[in-house]
């Protein structure tokens, strides 16, 4: 079978130069192997993605001379797949809902850290500090009836005690250089959020669901995913989904070294475009000259 590749962005901002390099990658990886390019629309969170913006990507991926197979899918148009899998989780018992506003958990960190420092995500993010994993089911069918806003977590301990061995196979290179079988970590990332009351899923769970749907065999996507596949492995060994190869790559930087922004106009593709710049000068940009 000929391997399966995909490019996801989120419509929630016009592409850059960071984005062009990922999805020029996934192409030539798609073209080298005789393998199929998928592109995917991960559009869960209506209150920032805007179809003005997935129309600029289609004309923007066009423009660069990548071609995908079509339909495309569009997360947004498949949140019943993403329940299912949330309530095959559920009923192994690793979901819990936590009711603790965003203030809340800010309070609650600020507390524990005045007793030292509080654990943090590979991301920089403080874990989840709260016990909503303890509360009864009476009282958590209370505050879901009462109307609560709630966040569906996973229970990373008890998840993390089923898989034993958890790996992955880096074609790419981590921060630290690890490449070939990677010990995958995710209790890193502590109780991940799965699913919200106003967004029954999460790019960690849809992400999972979709590239097998999908059968995506290989994932090449940027170094800052490169711990969330720790996440991503072990949902994939929970709902007995298939292991794709991953190849996380470097980022494109700004001349400050910093990671590009949708918002920085210097390095979109569309200010590059109007500025007169060529398809082919966007690849040397990228060093795929
Ligand atoms: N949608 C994600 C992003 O735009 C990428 C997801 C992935 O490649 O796994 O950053």
């Amino acid at each position: 079978m000929p391997p399966v590749f995909r490019f996801a962005p989120s419509p929630n901002g016009h592409l850059h130069l960071g984005h062009a390099y990922s999805a020029l990658l996934n192409f030539d990886r798609a073209r080298e192997t005789g393998g199929r390019l998928l592109l995917r629309i991960e559009d869960i969170d209506a209150t920032r993605c805007r179809t003005e913006y997935e129309t600029a990507i289609y004309e923007d991926l066009a423009w660069l001379g990548i071609a995908w197979e079509t339909p495309v899918r569009r997360q947004s148009e498949h949140f019943g797949e993403y329940r299912a899998a949330l309530d095959r989780l559920s009923a192994l018992g690793l979901v819990y809902p936590a009711f603790e506003s965003r203030a809340e958990i800010a309070r609650l960190i600020a507390a524990r850290e005045a007793d030292g420092p509080w654990p943090r995500d590979p991301d920089g993010a403080p874990l989840y500090p709260g016990d909503a994993r303890s509360l009864s089911a009476e009282e958590r069918e209370r505050l879901i009836v009462s109307g609560a806003p709630y966040a569906l977590r996973l229970d990373m301990a008890a998840a993390c005690g089923r898989p034993a061995g958890l790996t992955w196979n880096e074609l790419g290179e981590g921060g630290d250089g690890e490449r070939g079988i990677v010990p995958a970590r995710p209790e890193a990332w502590g109780d991940v959020i799965l699913a919200r009351k106003e967004i029954p899923t999460s790019y960690h769970l849809s992400v999972v669901v979709d590239d097998a749907l999908q059968g995506v065999s290989e994932i090449v996507r940027g170094h800052d995913l490169f711990y969330a596949t720790a996440v991503h492995r072990l949902l994939q060994v929970l709902l007995g989904l298939p292991a794709p190869v991953y190849r996380h790559h470097p980022l494109i930087r700004d001349e400050a070294g910093r990671k590009l922004s949708k918002s920085s106009r210097s390095t979109g593709l569309r200010e590059l475009r109007a500025a007169g710049v060529a398809p082919a000068a966007i690849r040397q940009l990228v060093g795929l000259g």
